[in-house]
């Protein structure tokens, strides 16, 4: 037998008890007439003694040990003296009896550790021995947690999980497609999914009513540090549903799962259109774990002679609490940060505001203590606080001010990551117009669903037409979106003329959905949530890749399966590929 117990399973009522552990060695401690060693496994750590008094030959066995060989030790559990009351199992020591190495190891190349000397490439190279380390084994035991407590969720809600195919033909998220040759059709290219979103459409038609699936998707696309190019959704659609029948089944797992993985009772969550969310939090995913709503001074500011706020579409501020003691480096230094080509502001305004008539601003030339201090009242900014005001096009300064909102959150210690505030940001703009390209593009993906009252606006100001489109936000994160979409043929086609495709395009692409929508399409709509996201959240970290088990690098490389490479010319051949060398 290899083992009577795991590493993080002995307690001080097994003691006397003769055991069997098999794990990899952690550490080893010689002192002498004694040897120490950690074997730890999944389960934790169980400290281990070899006394050179008992049985000299043990002991000698046991100082050969290298760190992470396999060993398998029989032993007396036995109440430790010196109890370590940070480890489970710190009560109890084992007493060695016997010893059996079933494998050696090489010296790591970094410590399997919770604090590891590993810096990051070297740990994706070794990902299996950085996966050995505990830190990162309980992130990928909370998400399998979350998957568990999601389709348990799901299946008492009468959802079927059903598994769509990962060689498809283009679904249209947004991103590039990555693509596969085919063999037996030359020429030809499935692509992969960037989400089952036809499918879960066609499965509607079918009549399965609710379905969901935990699911990977895959979209080409820049990396950023939050982006994988596989990542995992919880993928759902439902019939004969409306908007509110799915925000409250998801506001009802996403409360079930808090519950279940984090013992915490969610509030009930917010509803906020696109339009307030921008307005106010320069964001279509707002933080809404504080306030320092954004305002529009852009009336009492403008006309007043100073040009760049005359000359500016819109005058914004925040208010920044406790902050009028700001010290002039701390200024120039929001200054710089607001500059910076990611934020991309000209300039900050400041007002310090010390109390009534006391107002200190770095345009004071321009204007009047009064109308300074009436800014400061109209965003309702306390004596002790300093305003921070951006000025420019409208949708550009909510941007930055936004952005500053969130830096200035981060800066007073306001975004606390035990703190959960969930909400839903409904009602998004159905088409985003590219000025450069001069064409339009759907928000969410060209099956969302117009609202009703505004179908008629639809060609004329389409720029104003909103969709039945939401996001369930928490924190700042986009957790999952989705929409109601359409189920009408004719409907669809408007939209695609609108998004530019020609009939015949539209037929090439589409036509298998628009086809099925002539069989009794019944209404439908869903919502997928990003899993590693939800994950991470749940973990208390900003970096989904910890959460998946071999993620990839900033560059979309495995490197410890050095993925993507090359392949062989006779592959190439039999997928009737050539390759034209790059001139680069
Ligand atoms: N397919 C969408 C996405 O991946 C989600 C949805 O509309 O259900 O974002």
């Amino acid at each position: 037998m290899h083992r009577t117990h795991t590493c993080g399973e002995l307690r001080i009522s097994d003691t006397e008890k003769t055991v069997t552990l098999s794990g990899w060695v952690q550490r080893s401690r010689d002192l002498g007439g004694m040897t120490f060693v950690d074997l730890h496994d999944r389960y934790g750590i169980t400290q281990v003694v070899f006394n050179m008094e008992v049985n000299s030959e043990l002991c000698e066995q046991a100082r050969k040990l290298g760190r992470e060989y396999v060993v398998k030790i029989t032993g007396k559990v036995s109440e430790r003296s010196n109890k370590n009351p940070k480890m489970n199992t710190g009560d109890v020591e084992i007493i060695a009896g016997a010893i059996e190495i079933l494998n050696v190891s090489k010296t790591p190349p970094f410590t399997i550790e919770d604090e590891t000397d590993g810096g990051e490439e070297l740990r994706m190279q070794y990902r299996y021995l950085d996966l050995r380390r505990n830190t990162i084994q309980e992130k990928l035991i909370l998400r399998h947690k979350l998957a568990v407590a999601t389709r348990s969720y799901l299946d008492k809600a009468g959802f079927l999980e059903i598994e769509t195919p990962y060689l498809i033909k283009s679904t249209p998220e947004g991103a590039r497609d990555f693509v596969v040759p085919s063999r037996m059709n030359p020429g030809e290219f499935y692509a992969l999914p960037q989400s089952p979103q036809t499918f879960k459409q066609l499965l509607m038609v079918s009549g399965f009513d609710r379905y969901f699936q935990i699911v990977r998707c895959f979209r080409d696309e820049d990396l950023r540090a939050d982006r994988q190019p596989e990542f995992t959704q919880i993928d759902c659609e439902m019939a004969f549903v409306e908007q509110e029948d799915i925000l409250n089944t998801f506001e009802g797992l996403t409360k079930h799962l808090f519950k279940e993985i984090l013992n915490t009772d969610l509030p009930a969550f917010q509803r906020m259109d696109y339009a307030t969310a921008m307005a106010k939090y320069g964001s279509d995913k707002p933080d809404t774990r504080f306030g320092m709503e954004i305002n529009d001074i852009s009336d009492l500011a403008r006309g007043k002679g100073f040009q760049v706020f005359d000359n500016s579409e819109a005058v914004l501020a925040i208010v920044a609490s406790g902050c009028s003691e700001y010290s002039r480096r701390q200024i120039d230094s929001l200054t710089d940060w607001v500059k910076r080509p990611q934020i991309g502001a000209k300039g900050l305004v400041y007002v310090k505001y010390s109390g009534e008539g006391i107002v200190k601003s770095s345009v004071d030339k321009f204007f009047e203590v009064e109308e300074l201090e009436a800014w400061c009242i109209a965003c309702g900014a306390k004596p002790g606080d300093m305003l921070l005001v951006l000025s420019g096009d409208l949708e550009a300064t909510q941007k930055q001010i936004g952005e500053l909102r969130l830096h200035m959150g981060k800066e007073l210690d306001l975004r606390h990551s035990n703190h959960f505030a969930p909400l839903w940001v409904i009602d998004f703009p159905l088409m985003e117009y590219d000025a450069e390209e001069g064409r339009h593009y759907a928000m969410h993906h060209p099956f969302t669903s117009p609202k009703p009252e505004d179908i008629h606006k639809l060609e004329t100001a389409t720029a104003e037409v909103r969709a039945n489109a939401y996001d369930l936000v928490i924190n700042g994160v986009e957790i999952g979106g989705g929409s109601i979409r359409i189920h009408d043929r004719e409907l669809q086609s408007r939209i695609f003329d609108l998004l530019g495709f020609t009939r015949q395009e539209a037929q090439d692409q589409f036509g298998f959905l628009m086809n099925a929508f002539e069989y009794g399409a019944p209404p439908h709509g869903g919502i997928a949530f990003g899993f590693d996201r939800l994950a991470s959240l749940f973990g208390g970290s900003e970096s989904i890749r910890d959460y998946i088990a071999f993620p990839k690098n900033n560059s979309g490389r495995d490197v410890m399966i050095d993925a993507p490479a090359s392949i062989d010319p006779e592959q190439l051949k039999e997928l009737s590929l050539s390759l034209n060398k790059r001139e680069d």
